[in-house]
């Protein structure tokens, strides 16, 4: 597991990020799927242990957002850490296009009610992020949210960026750790997996001719994705572009972010006080009759 560092996918705060300088199909230092199989079960049990004592802390939280073009693999790379993951401790939420009444509330609203719970993790499938994505590459949505006269102006996109910052900063000097997941395919692979797609009946169902258009704004995504990536990476609540091309490694990339981001604060079993102790003294004499 030491042979990659989490350190490489992480983004510097203030950086220029420039998506075309990281390769989704990188591997380093492995070829094979098989080469990592080992590796990848001892991380998952690396990561049950952390989030038990996560879960028996009950002091932090961590929240871990997953954003990428269609077809990168999101969902199959959720899969992958939830399976590693105590299920109690544990809840996905998937944000799609916004309801009437997500729409009657401020962009927050949705994600911040399900912010996870002390010792519990979060898991986001799309988040908060798509007002600066999806929204800016299409701005007419911004039309569906209601806002008052005035607060639609050339400067939403980086007041929302400042807004994002504030509430990550707000959320981890409460005791959340965050962690943010560009998936980074390429745009070959992605034809490829959507003609996968196209051909396997078990796969129709996720195709939609929606996925097809949104391939036409590739370019303006990919800014889109620079410009937030670069303005929210922070020290407390960083982003991390992983390849995506390979989902093999794309898993071990995340399961190593995810590991190093819960070793990076002090995790461990309460303590047991007197009154406790005593408990326990008086239990296992009573079972031992
Ligand atoms: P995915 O593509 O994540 O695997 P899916 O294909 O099952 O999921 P879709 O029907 O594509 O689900 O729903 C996700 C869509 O919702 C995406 O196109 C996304 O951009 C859009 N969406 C999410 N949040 C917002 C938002 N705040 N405003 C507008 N559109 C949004
Ligand atoms: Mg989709």
């Amino acid at each position: 597991m030491n042979r990659i560092h989490s350190r490489r996918f992480l983004i510097e705060p203030n950086e220029r990020v420039k998506l075309a300088r990281h390769d989704p199909s990188d591997t380093a230092p492995f070829t094979t799927e098989e080469e990592v199989k080992g590796l990848l079960r001892q991380a998952q049990k690396r990561l049950f242990d952390l989030t038990e004592v996560l879960y028996a802390q009950d002091r932090w939280s961590l929240l871990l957002i997953f954003q990428a073009m269609d077809a990168a693999g999101k969902d199959s790379a959720i899969k992958h850490v939830m399976r590693g993951l105590d299920p109690k401790a544990t809840q996905v939420f998937t944000f799609k296009a916004p309801s009437p009444e997500e729409l009657d509330h401020d962009f927050m609203w949705r994600c911040l009610k399900v912010m996870p719970e002390r010792g519990r993790i979060g898991i986001f499938n799309r988040s908060y992020y798509e007002e600066v994505l999806v929204v800016r590459v299409h701005p007419e949505l911004l039309q569906k949210q209601h806002l008052p006269p005035g607060r639609f102006t050339p400067r939403i996109w980086n007041q929302r960026y400042e807004d994002i910052r504030d509430i990550e900063r707000y959320l981890c000097r409460n005791g959340t750790i965050i962690r943010k997941f560009y998936l980074n395919v390429s745009k070959a692979v992605q034809r490829r997996r959507f003609l996968v797609r196209l051909d396997d009946p078990a796969k129709n169902w996720k195709f939609s001719i929606n996925d097809v258009n949104e391939r036409l704004h590739w370019a303006e995504y990919m800014h889109a994705y620079e410009r937030a990536i670069g303005a929210t990476s922070t020290r407390h609540a960083p982003w991390c572009v992983i390849p995506a091309d390979n989902k093999w490694f794309t898993r071990l990339a995340i399961a190593k972010v995810v590991i190093e981001s819960l070793e990076s604060v002090d995790l461990h079993f309460p303590p047991l006080d007197r009154g406790k102790r005593r408990e326990l003294a008086e239990a296992r004499r009573r079972l031992r009759g």
